[in-house]
């Protein structure tokens, strides 16, 4: 087993971790632990070199940053990659050298399940470490996020109704969901419950047909569902959906969504904002998930209750995302950033001062 660190400006700390007897060749990224422990997910994916990989840790540990700050989760952020096939690479052993790994770290960093990583590999990673979060419900852990994203999203969509329309309700509110997965399924039963008329999309046919026969939604194909009139767009199926194809044809008074990663460039946020349409920062609004697990790092381990507490808060902080932006004259997209930032300020003052 060899651990080295890499130097990178702005970040705490930046592992290599490589185990002979298993293949293993990570990269553990801790970018900022003011706020607390940095908690993200553990990828895997075969990255064609190892600065690939490093470029897709460092981004994504500092939007784990951000999304914790805006959300209050108590802790930092951080992230890890594991270089390799998922379909041939995997080995209990391989998760046991990798969670050897992570406790070296001394608490400085928690995994959770991320892209190709599903809790029975986080399974062999906590025979080695404790500092795994998001196994079972059953083992004491907080279980499957994707319910409480979606709830978290239906508290954000208040938030944005009142912004558009002056009030929360969802009554005779028209809701377009594209991707009815674990997530948006979920969040376009939770919608219609409120009273929205929900609509539905998805490349899955049988995903549509089974929500349909259970609920009675309304479908549209996904290949001309931009045009749909309707008060929000909601993308819950892949990234990179808001771009400049797809923004000319959007009908909608808001975009709020679980979808990580909406917008293909930064500026497609100001896009929208020419275009009149309200954008809820996904990391903003997506954040249910990343909220219940931390819950799970509590004294005395997780309550749903505090959870749902915690993540009805969600409507709060795109309230002030929302107003930061009508005050500055700025995007979501940079009010979002700046609301993380000031929450980070605040937490270096606090422990300066402690
Ligand atoms: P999922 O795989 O269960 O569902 C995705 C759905 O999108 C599937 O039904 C799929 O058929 C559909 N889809 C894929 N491409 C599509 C397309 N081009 N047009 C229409 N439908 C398409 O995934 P999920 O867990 O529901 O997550 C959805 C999104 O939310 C992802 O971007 C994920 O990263 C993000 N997210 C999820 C969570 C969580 O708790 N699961 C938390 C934060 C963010």
């Amino acid at each position: 087993m060899e651990i080295s660190e890499i130097q990178v400006d702005g970040y705490e700390k930046v592992v290599r971790c490589r185990d002979g007897d298993t293949d293993l060749h990570a990269i553990i990224a801790v970018h900022d632990t003011t706020l607390g422990p940095s908690l993200g997910g553990m990828r895997m994916l075969p990255y064609v070199s190892e600065d690939e990989a490093l470029f897709d840790v460092l981004r994504l540990s500092r939007g784990m940053t951000y999304k914790s700050a805006v959300a209050e989760t108590g802790l930092g952020g951080g992230k890890s990659v594991v270089i390799g096939d998922p379909q041939t690479m995997k080995s209990p052993e391989l998760f046991r050298a990798m969670g050897r790994f992570i406790d070296s770290l001394d608490g400085t960093y928690i995994t959770a399940e991320d892209m190709n990583i599903g809790i029975e590999d986080l399974n062999h990673v906590r025979e080695t470490t404790r500092w795994v979060t998001g196994l079972s419900r059953e083992s004491g852990s907080s279980g499957n996020p994707s319910p409480y994203t979606a709830r978290g999203c239906q508290q954000g969509m208040r938030a944005v109704l009142e912004e558009v329309h002056g009030s929360d309700s969802f009554g005779g509110r028209r809701v377009l969901i594209q991707g009815v997965g674990a997530v948006g399924g979920r969040l376009a039963v939770l919608l219609k419950e409120a009273g929205a008329e929900v609509i539905i999309c998805d490349i899955n046919e049988a995903r549509v047909a089974e929500l349909q026969g259970q609920y009675g939604f309304e479908a549209i194909d996904d290949e001309v569902h931009h045009g749909l009139e309707c008060d929000i767009y909601a993308p819950c199926a892949r990234g990179a959906g808001i771009n400049d194809e797809t923004i000319p044809k959007l009908k909608c008074r808001a975009v709020a969504g679980c979808a990580n990663n909406q917008l293909l460039e930064f500026r497609h946020s100001e896009e929208l904002k020419k275009a009149g349409i309200l954008y809820a920062p996904d990391y903003v609004i997506n954040a249910g998930g990343i909220i219940n697990v931390s819950v799970e790092l509590l004294e005395g381990g997780y309550r749903e209750d505090v959870a749902l507490q915690r993540i009805d808060r969600i409507y709060n902080n795109l309230k002030q995302v929302f107003q930061i932006a009508r005050e500055e004259d700025i995007t979501t997209r940079e009010a979002a950033a700046r609301l993380a930032e000031r929450r980070l300020e605040q937490g270096r003052k606090t422990k300066d001062q402690g």
